[in-house]
């Protein structure tokens, strides 16, 4: 897919949780990019311009609009930017980047997302669950029940689509869910699945070791790194 520069203009902006923001943006209709992919944003703060990266969190399909899912950092550039940024607001965007994108195997497919690495895998659910009759489970960490978002979405689609099952997991807290890191959610039987898996560099590593461990191919796990 060719890539793409234009001026993106927001249109909506809202808080998920108390530091993870949803932005929307009305984007040309020509723009075009496979689930999973990011792209990167012209970000001002404090006289400086810098393009930061951003993985798509609407599907495909969903054309002339873009969504993004985004933790904020208080103190970094780009949240500090995030903040100050307001609804009719125009930013330079660029993309589609990237190869973390959706296999069609005929393995199961596990994505396993923390914060907002959950963010590629609800473009790959919306725009494949339909389309798809194999098994999906997502993995989602968080630290605590209030840092959870598209809880409701992520449950309406397990209701949906019975190939499709949903572990919200909290690391630092207990609640009638699931709770420790998401590597305990793998499971024993690691063959026959495809491994996607996206956060910060640490759980993306520990995640990746513990699958090769026992015995999962390297080809089977894919990864996006957001640090
Ligand atoms: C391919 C790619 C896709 C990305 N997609 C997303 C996305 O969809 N949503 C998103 O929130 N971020 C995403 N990021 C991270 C994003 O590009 C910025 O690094 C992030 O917004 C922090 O930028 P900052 O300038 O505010 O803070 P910085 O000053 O650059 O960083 C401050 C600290 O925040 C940590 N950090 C960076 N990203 C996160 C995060 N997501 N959660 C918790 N801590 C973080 C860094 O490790 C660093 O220690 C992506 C990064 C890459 C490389």
């Amino acid at each position: 897919m060719a890539i793409q520069e234009f001026e993106a203009e927001v249109i909506s902006k809202k808080y998920l949780t108390k530091d993870v923001i949803e932005l929307s943006f009305s984007i040309p209709e020509t723009f075009d990019f496979q689930a999973g992919q990011f792209i990167m944003l012209r970000l001002f703060y404090e006289n400086v311009y810098k393009f930061k990266s951003y993985s798509i969190l609407n599907s495909p399909s969903q054309k002339g609009k873009l969504d993004l899912c985004i933790k904020i950092i208080d103190g970094g550039f780009a949240s500090e930017a995030f903040k100050l940024l307001n609804i009719g607001e125009y930013l330079t965007m660029r993309g589609p980047f990237g190869q973390f994108t959706f296999k069609d195997t005929e393995k199961e497919a596990w994505f396993i997302g923390v914060g907002t690495g959950v963010t590629p895998f609800y473009s790959m659910l919306k725009e494949y669950l339909p389309k798809s009759q194999k098994n999906f489970r997502l993995i989602f960490g968080v630290r605590k029940k209030e840092d959870l978002f598209y809880h409701e979405e992520f449950q309406a689609l397990e209701k949906n689509f019975s190939h499709f099952s949903y572990c919200p997991t909290l690391s630092q807290e207990t609640w009638e869910g699931y709770s420790g890191r998401v590597q305990k959610h793998l499971g024993e039987d690691l063959q026959n699945k495809d491994f996607y898996i996206c956060g910060l560099k640490e759980m993306v590593l520990e995640t990746q070791e513990y699958l090769l461990k026992r015995g999962v191919a390297p080809e089977r796990i894919h990864f996006e790194r957001y640090s």
